[in-house]
């Protein structure tokens, strides 16, 4: 059966870059001839059968607007496959016989069981800052996230540069360390801290004697929260270092500033991409897939792949990292 009408959700959190997929995919169903419905604040919105139409005006002046315009939630009754069939009751009431998920690892899965507990057509968008979703190189909103944190850094460093100071900068990534480690490259930082990889605090605490011997001015630590908070790196640091004459050590967190913002050129241009190759793999009646961008293509692969796999990080970047720290 052909899809006609098409529902879009976005799920979990936010990435910039969501609404300019919302707007692309909106657009180019319009185009090929779908009715589009928006739900809004995710599965919840599912459940509780909470959508309207969207027509090309509608997403008029989204493009550079990060969060999203159908809102997010995390919704736990998903879990359930007896939610997932008021969802599913819901929708076929409402005539929609398709539907794409933006969102992350989690709202795959969701996507994922849904497909397969109905057999209903579902497309997912790769859209998460952490970009840690196996199968696809690229996750919309990571660009955007990893140039706010850098640009943050970028001010803190002026002054642990002009008082020869030591910081540890808190970067999200609960489970995986690809913000920390393009932070960590992108801004030079001395030490790299990711939960893919074990590295000591009395490591940590020899690179930062070294790096004054070599007569480096600042020392930067940049730390993904899915290792330790800022505050305990900083503390636990301190208690190391005051032997050899360190009295402080400065912790930023960045938080949610790294979500915030218009996205960039690039994650713009994925999302419509992504938006587009959605809806034409609807269209051609693929089903249970998700967009990816592999090797400079955006195409799609079986969702399968997603939901099994985690996403490795590169260890050539990590070398990278630490070579570069010299
Ligand atoms: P981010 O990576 O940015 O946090 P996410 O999509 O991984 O985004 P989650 O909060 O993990 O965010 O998941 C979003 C929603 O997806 C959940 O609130 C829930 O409704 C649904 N979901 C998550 N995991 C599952 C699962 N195992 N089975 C069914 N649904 C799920």
């Amino acid at each position: 059966m052909k899809v006609r009408r098409i529902a879009i959700l976005t799920s979990g959190g936010d990435a910039p870059g969501m609404n300019a997929a919302i707007r692309a995919a909106v657009r180019v169903a319009i185009a090929e001839g779908f009715e589009v419905f928006g739900v809004l604040r995710g599965y919840r919105g599912l459940i509780e059968g909470t959508w309207r139409k969207l027509e090309l005006r509608d997403v008029s002046g989204v493009i550079e607007r990060g969060g999203t315009m159908l809102m997010t939630a995390r919704e736990p009754r998903f879990r359930d496959p007896d939610w997932r069939k008021v969802a599913y009751d819901k929708l076929t009431q409402g005539g929609i016989d398709g539907l794409i998920v933006i969102g992350g690892n989690g709202s795959f899965k969701g996507a994922y069981d849904f497909f397969t507990d109905f057999q209903f057509p579902v497309v997912c968008i790769p859209a998460t800052i952490d970009n840690d979703i196996s199968g696809t190189d690229y996750a919309i909103g990571f660009d955007t996230a990893v140039n706010n944190a850098i640009s943050a850094i970028d001010k803190i460093r002026d002054t642990a540069s002009a008082f020869e100071r030591v910081f540890v900068v808190e970067v999200m990534g609960r489970r995986s360390g690809f913000i920390a480690l393009h932070v960590g490259i992108a801004t030079g930082a001395e030490v790299v801290l990711i939960p893919e990889i074990d590295y000591p605090i009395e490591k940590v605490a020899n690179d930062v004697i070294e790096a004054k011997r070599k007569g480096k001015r600042h020392v930067l630590i940049i730390v993904a929260e899915g290792v330790a908070s800022g505050s305990s790196v900083g503390d636990i640091l301190l208690k190391r270092l005051e032997p050899h004459g360190y009295t402080d050590i400065r912790v930023t967190v960045l938080g949610y500033i790294q979500r915030g913002g218009n996205p960039t050129a690039f994650d713009r241009l994925m999302a419509s991409r992504m938006g587009a190759q959605a809806v034409h793999a609807l269209a051609r009646g693929e089903a249970g897939v998700m967009a990816a961008f592999v090797g400079q293509e955006v195409v799609t692969r079986k969702l399968e792949t997603a939901v099994s796999g985690t996403k490795k990080i590169e260890p050539a970047l990590y070398e990278l990292a630490r070579k570069l720290a010299m």
